[in-house]
């Protein structure tokens, strides 16, 4: 038998379980690694782990073996199937109060399902969303964990010391029950495509509109990387509009239009249309992803549907700045909006969210990190019950002062015909919540009209049909 020497079991060695393991090891924790593929756990032994205090196991059993008590075991490998394999062959192998930790992407119903299934066998499951990419993982990574609270205790030191820190303060710390972690993981990869369609608009709307190169693009991004959008995306396309190829153009304008995802922004939108609510910012980040995917298409429909050739007639740098303004001000609706459907899943779930604590993970650590989110923490921290961001006056007056500018970008995109699918949906989204009259009135006269939905009056709560045509 083998000597229960570990402080934690990791199984995965792809990128984000190999760097995950190195960091703890940095932080004096003793580590046992294992992957399905069992030959890389002694190549990793004899490569990256070499020198270090990190041991090996060959096979589940002698992992859990090896893990001191109560054992905790952290998965990261790949999402659906080969976590529920894992937790199969673990179990035999466990003991009740032992914990396992699924650090992978997974959907949030699944990691439900399995905190259900694992506590009513005696043990502690945490879903743990890790965001940062590789770098995050090896150097400090925004770590959210949710499932059984009673596992927070043992995992909260190592958790906390492998984890990003923005003043001192670790980008990690309990964020609810269950599915809590990997929902809030979730809803942070929706903002992400969000503010990443959003700078590409910007980007798109200075380079059609202002006829700007790329070198000065990366220039303007730099500086508003000193203000109130400074944040790790505007700093790396800072970096990668001035990257140049071989031949000394940009690289950036060699490659092709048409992006990837892998699904965790369109489980934000599903979620959010399950919710009823309108997260119409990430909804076009999402939908802007599958129009570029149609590349061919568009092609063939530029040659077909013209539009303004109209130039932009008025003050550059003016307007640059505007275009500052509707980024920032389309990214606290993006926020206001992320924030809202976190609010309404935490009822549905019974969920107990620390908005706070959120954005303090968000704050560091992760791809949507910014000095933006350290103003978010400060409003929840002020108001834990702020029933919506908009309503915090530091944002308030942020997205006030920013509307002229905002308005003028997302007209001038539409008089010269440079589309702006997020920056404008914000806008709408911001008039359309700060009236407090819509024309939901004649729509519901139109339902009731075609299929006797019924309706409310304004001066009496009854519901009431009407028989419009008076021939019925
Ligand atoms: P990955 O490519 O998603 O997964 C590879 C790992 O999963 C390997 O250890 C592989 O074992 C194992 N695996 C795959 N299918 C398996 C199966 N059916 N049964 C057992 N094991 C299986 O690795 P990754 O990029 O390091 O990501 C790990 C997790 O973290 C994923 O859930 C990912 O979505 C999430 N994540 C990734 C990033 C990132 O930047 N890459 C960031 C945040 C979160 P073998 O070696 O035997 O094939």
């Amino acid at each position: 038998s083998h000597e229960a020497v570990a402080d934690i079991g990791l199984i995965g060695l792809a990128v984000m379980g190999q760097n995950l393991i190195l960091n703890m090891d940095d932080h004096g924790f003793v580590v046992c690694a294992y992957n399905r593929t069992v030959e890389k756990v002694d190549h990793f032994l004899s490569h990256e782990a070499k020198g270090t205090n990190i041991v090996g196991a060959h096979s589940i059993k002698e992992l859990c073996q090896k893990l001191k008590s109560p054992r905790k075991v952290m998965m990261l490998v790949k999402a659906g199937q080969a976590v529920d394999d894992f937790i199969a062959q673990l179990l035999p192998h466990l003991e009740k109060g032992d914990i396992i930790i699924d650090g992978g992407n997974s959907h949030y119903p699944d990691t439900i399902r399995r905190t259900k299934e694992l506590e009513a066998k005696g043990f502690l499951f945490v879903g743990c969303g890790v965001s940062g990419g590789e770098e995050g993982a090896r150097f400090g990574p925004s770590m959210m964990p949710g499932g059984s609270r009673d596992a927070w205790p043992a995992l909260k030191p190592i958790f906390q010391a492998i984890s990003a820190k923005v003043n001192g303060e670790p980008c990690c710390d309990w964020v609810g029950e269950d599915g809590a972690g990997h929902y809030v993981k979730m809803v942070h990869n929706g903002i992400e495509y969000g503010d990443m369609q959003m700078i590409c608009e910007a980007y798109q709307i200075m380079k059609d509109a202002l006829d700007l190169s790329d070198d000065e693009l990366s220039d303007i991004f730099a500086e508003w990387n000193k203000g109130e959008l400074d944040s790790y995306l505007i700093e790396i396309t800072t970096n990668i509009l001035k990257y140049k190829d071989t031949d000394g153009s940009s690289l950036v304008s060699h490659i092709k239009d048409t992006a990837g995802q892998k699904g965790t922004g369109k489980w934000t939108v599903l979620s959010a249309l399950d919710q009823g609510m309108p997260v119409t910012l990430i909804g076009e980040a999402v939908f802007s992803r599958c129009l570029s995917a149609i590349k061919n298409e568009r092609i063939a429909a530029s040659k077909i549907l013209k539009g303004p050739t109209a130039k932009f007639t008025g003050d550059k740098k003016e307007f640059i700045h505007q275009v500052s303004k509707a980024l920032y001000a389309s990214k606290i609706i993006s926020y206001a909006q992320g924030f809202m459907l976190m609010r309404s899943a935490a009822k549905d779930n019974g969920w107990h969210l620390n908005n706070a604590g959120i954005a303090l993970m968000w704050r560091g650590g992760c791809i949507i990190r910014s000095v933006f989110l350290g103003d978010i923490k400060a409003a929840y921290t002020k108001n834990p019950e702020l029933e919506n961001l908009l309503f915090d006056p530091f944002f308030t007056k942020a997205v006030t002062e920013a509307a002229p500018g905002w308005r003028n970008v997302v007209a001038q995109a539409a008089l010269l015909g440079i589309p702006t699918p997020a920056t404008s949906s914000a806008l709408a989204f911001f008039d359309g919540y700060r009236h407090a009259v819509l024309p939901a009135n004649l729509l519901q006269a139109q339902r009731d009209y075609f299929g006797a939905h019924t309706y409310q009056r304004l001066d009496n709560e009854s519901y009431v049909h009407t028989n419009w045509t008076g021939t019925g």
